[in-house]
């Protein structure tokens, strides 16, 4: 997408669901999946009279996403109706945060190929979602009311991203740290987590913004990446023939991987936004943001860069198990318990995410304790069990969620590491094969790997092959 001739400026909103326990101005209880219409009251639904609450909850989480983004949190904010009418929002307005949002000026850093880079954030504020439509072929369209009045947060980017690589990079970001605040679940084929693009095109080396567009129902990180390059070379075509882009907005066809006009977009006066008259200023004090900064645990740029200092992991290792909070939890419950971070690093990596894979399950509920994995290490480590038999007594743990040591004993595989043991087999296997004990006397040293093999057939796989290595080189030596 590095083109001399054309610089692409992407910008991003992303809506996120608060999990708060009630709606933002009411006291219905969210619940995804619940039957149609059954999770709405006569505020939600905008009936005459009806009157919102603000729920303190909501604007909690709010000011943790600002801090966690690094943005100033306004003393002062407004919500304000943003008038529109559509089926799915039965007030026939929103209430949204139009000139005074509740936090500004923030940032999110992502890695790039030239090294980190900060995506500016200009605002993220609070409103109320809308319902959800279905439209049947040939049939009516249905609408549910649940969604009615749902939190959500609003986080708009400054257009400081340049590839469709960049945007996926900045949404990861963002997802992780919602997820580490506990705040949203951030799934996009849910639509908890939902994401606007807006593009344009402008002269490299220029300053001023091309016309954008923008993309909805980008529903998977893969379709985002696609829209966004498919959107780009449809604009880098017009401007090369000469014509001018017009503001539209487009939908993503995820089935047929292509871009739907779906109409022409709104200017913010088409909004007729004024100031919400049912609800005072949010007024937020010292003291409330000082208590939301307190909750805010570790976040994912932080302990990837700990993961490095404190257990020499690489990048790569400690990006990857900083991804999920659960997961960087469990790693290091193993590291400190073995003290060898790498060998954890590449269990939880490797068996440890191929299983929760298999299992279809998150790492709060995987059966196998870290204590009983750091316990698994260390037999492998010692020596007491052999590394394909420690994949065995893994497998055998996941189902049982067992003790490795009981595991070890009850499938028989503990190793032979008892020299006089050994010795003993080592001796018969000599003198079975004195032809190719005398070859190897006579510089042959290629057949020190015959003998160890006939070591661990011998012992079914049991006898510690370093230990039977320097037992067969003493005794065939002599
Ligand atoms: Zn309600």
């Amino acid at each position: 997408m590095n083109n001399s001739s054309y610089e692409t400026v992407i910008g991003l909103e992303v809506h996120a669901q608060l999990l708060t326990e009630t709606k933002i101005f009411c006291s219905c209880k969210p619940e995804y999946g619940a039957d149609p219409n059954t999770r709405i009251c006569p505020v939600c639904m905008g009936l005459p009279g009806a009157l919102p609450v603000l729920n303190r909850e909501s604007v909690t989480m709010a000011i943790m996403m600002g801090l966690a983004l690094r943005c100033d949190i306004a003393a002062v904010s407004e919500f304000s109706r943003k008038n529109y009418f559509y089926p799915d929002c039965p007030k026939n307005y929103q209430i949204s945060m139009y000139d005074k949002p509740l936090c500004k000026n923030g940032f999110v850093e992502i890695e790039t190929d030239n090294g980190p880079r900060n995506i500016r954030i200009e605002r993220i504020h609070l409103e109320d979602d809308a319902g959800k439509m279905s439209h049947e072929t040939g049939k009516d369209s249905l609408v549910d009311f649940n969604r009615c009045g749902v939190p959500l947060i609003e986080i708009v980017s400054r257009p400081d991203i340049r590839t469709g690589l960049e945007a996926v990079k900045y949404l990861v970001r963002v997802q992780q740290i919602l997820r580490y605040l506990g705040i949203c679940d951030g799934n996009l084929e849910e639509g908890s987590m939902r994401c606007d693009v807006n593009i344009s095109l402008r002269p490299a080396g220029s300053t001023e913004l091309g016309t954008k567009t923008e993309i909805k129902n980008l529903n998977s990180f893969k379709a985002i990446e696609k829209g966004v390059e498919f959107e780009v070379e449809r604009q880098r075509r017009v401007l090369e023939e000469g014509g001018s882009i017009e503001q539209v907005t487009n939908l993503w066809d995820a089935d047929s991987g292509r871009l739907v006009m779906m109409r022409s977009k709104e200017e913010a006066n088409d909004y007729r936004y004024f100031p919400e008259p049912d609800l005072l200023p949010l007024e937020v004090d010292g003291e409330w943001i000082d208590g939301v900064r307190d909750m805010i645990p570790e976040l994912p740029l932080e302990k990837e860069r700990r993961f490095r200092e404190e257990y020499m992991l690489s990048n790569y290792d400690s990006g990857v198990l900083c991804a999920e909070k659960g997961i960087a939890d469990y790693f290091e419950i193993v590291a400190e318990s073995t003290g060898l971070a790498k060998k954890s690093a590449n269990w939880v990596m490797r068996e440890i995410m191929r299983a929760l894979k298999n299992l279809g399950c998150a790492i709060e509920t995987f059966p196998v304790e870290p204590e009983k994995l750091a316990g698994l290490i260390a037999l492998v480590e010692d020596g007491i069990i052999s590394g394909s038999a420690g994949q065995d007594v893994f497998a055998e743990m996941i189902k049982s969620g067992a003790d490795p040591k009981e595991v070890v004993k009850k499938l028989g595989l503990e190793q032979i590491s008892d020299s006089s043991e050994l010795e003993n087999m080592v001796d018969s296997i000599i003198a079975a094969h004195p032809e190719e004990g005398e070859r190897y006397r006579e510089g042959k040293k290629k057949l020190l790997g015959f003998f160890v093999g006939q070591v661990m057939r011998e012992s079914r796989g049991k006898a510690n092959p370093e230990l039977a290595r320097n037992i067969l080189i003493k005794k065939l030596g002599s």
